[in-house]
């Protein structure tokens, strides 16, 4: 078969680039060997931010209370998790279905090249003018001996019952949203990390406002802990110098790699590293009509859902107009989800760091302002940074209300939009818009 486009990997990625070209009358083909939809709607963000809503409603009334509430609701893990299937037991089947109507070919198998212009799945050889490789990434592995006892992030967002007692390997934000579901439903949780520095790309201080929140909910972490070994004895007996904790279930969360290996890149003659595959200011690979989008790029934005789709859609432009210009990203918000989130928007951590003399920064206690006080969100902050011209290069918001504040923060930054300019609009009251103005 020949198609002007193969597109591999069906996740966020893959999806939204293979509408997008047959929209604009590519014959496109879809290629998928696992769940159709990708990671985010079947094992990622999805699914953990259903567990994560009975975590949120039981903060909200564990926050009010002596405040007009008396007792503290408790979770059911078994139908919270069925609660969780029926959104994501239907994801596969309808995602291929929908590329099916739209006239899109659909084929399911590991696709690997066989040469520049020509994918192979199952017994199958095709063929396409172009192509878009959009495999995402896998939970990777920790080398350690005994690593095939550590679960992943899928394992634990499907656990038919909890176990009593949970560690998390890693303090990477994957880790550290699980703890908090895993805790919030009652169980013992640990979270081990190699170093002193969990949540490395956010603001240190927050941090350690998020950390001690956690602490405060009963996590214990473990810092500057190298595992050097996992014993199944009875349970789960992990191993380190000078540390030994004995647990029901062991989740590894130690980084993602990407899916690279099947794809047998060395026929196509498409180049990749550790983090990915290479591509140029135009996503394209080292072969010029074969492009990657998403978690599989080797690259130095976030690896998230919207990361995806907004590359799909550039590749998409790109593919199909004639004065292609180099990506560009928008100014793009990072978020740790839990009862309280941890987001951040702006200038990389990393690069506020490499020249701190050029920025000034204050933090602002939000728990006495309205918005935050009537639902008791105390510990709730924000720390703004300026540059020496006094405009806002980063915001970081440590509330149960902060992934929304940086949504209106993703339309004011990314618009210029000024200080006299917001305070023209009028916003429902009492809300979140309304401190807007406050802020800038
Ligand atoms: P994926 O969604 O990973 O899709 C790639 C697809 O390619 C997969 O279906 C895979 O099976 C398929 N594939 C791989 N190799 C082959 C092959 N050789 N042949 C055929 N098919 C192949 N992001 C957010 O923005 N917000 C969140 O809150 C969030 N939470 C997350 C929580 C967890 C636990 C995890 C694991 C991730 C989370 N993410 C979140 C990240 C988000 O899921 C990814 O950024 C997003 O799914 C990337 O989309 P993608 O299309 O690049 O790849």
């Amino acid at each position: 078969m020949k198609y002007d486009v193969i597109v591999i990997g069906s996740g966020p990625g893959g999806m939204a680039a293979a509408y997008g070209l047959q929209e604009k009358g590519q014959n496109v083909a879809v290629i998928e060997d696992y769940l159709w939809g990708g990671t985010c709607p079947n094992y990622g963000c999805d699914p953990k931010k259903i567990l994560m809503s009975a975590v949120e409603a039981k903060a909200k009334v564990a926050a009010l209370q002596e405040k007009g509430l008396t007792g503290l609701p408790t979770v059911n893990w078994e139908a919270l998790m069925d609660f969780k299937k029926s959104y994501t037991d239907q994801i596969p089947q309808r995602q291929k279905e929908s590329l099916a109507e739209a006239g899109i070919a659909t084929y399911e198998g590991q696709a690997s090249f066989v040469s520049p212009h020509e994918i192979q799945v199952g017994e199958q050889v095709l063929f396409a003018k172009r192509f878009l490789i959009a495999t995402g990434q896998r939970a990777r592995p920790l080398p350690i001996s005994g690593q095939e006892h550590l679960g992943t992030s899928t394992d634990f967002l499907a656990l038919a019952h909890l176990p009593k007692k949970i560690a998390f390997v890693g303090a990477g934000y994957i880790s550290i949203e699980l703890a908090t579901i895993a805790r919030a439903a009652g169980a013992e949780v640990h979270v081990i990390h190699h170093n002193d520095q969990p949540l490395k790309g956010f603001d240190k201080e927050m941090v350690a406002a998020l950390i001690a929140h956690l602490q405060a909910l009963g996590i214990i972490f473990h810092f500057d802990v190298s595992l050097t070994e996992v014993r199944k004895a009875e349970g789960y007996h992990l191993i380190a110098p000078d540390f030994d904790l004995t647990v029901d279930l062991v989740i590894g969360a130690t980084g993602r790699q990407p899916n690279i290996e099947s794809l047998h890149l060395e026929q196509a003659q498409v180049d990749y590293e550790k983090r990915g595959i290479l591509v140029n200011e135009y996503l394209q690979t080292s072969q010029e009509h074969i492009y990657a989008c998403g978690d599989v790029v080797a690259k130095n934005v976030p690896k998230l859902t919207p990361v995806a789709s907004f590359e799909a859609s550039y590749v998409v432009a790109t593919m199909t107009e004639k004065a292609a210009k180099p990506i560009t990203y928008p100014i793009l918000p990072t978020v740790v989800f839990g009862d309280y989130r941890l987001a951040r928007i702006g200038l990389s951590e990393a690069e506020l760091a490499k020249n701190p003399g050029l920025y000034h920064s204050q933090v602002l206690d939000l728990s006495s302002w309205y918005t935050y006080f009537r639902i008791n969100d105390q510990g709730a902050k924000l720390k703004l940074v300026y540059d020496q011209s006094d405009h806002l290069v980063a915001v970081t918001c440590f509330s149960s209300l902060a992934d929304e504040l940086m949504n209106y923060l993703v339309l004011i930054l990314n618009k210029k939009i000024t200080k006299t300019e917001i305070e023209k609009y009028i916003f429902a009251y009492p809300g979140l818009a309304n401190d807007l103005g406050y802020l800038l």
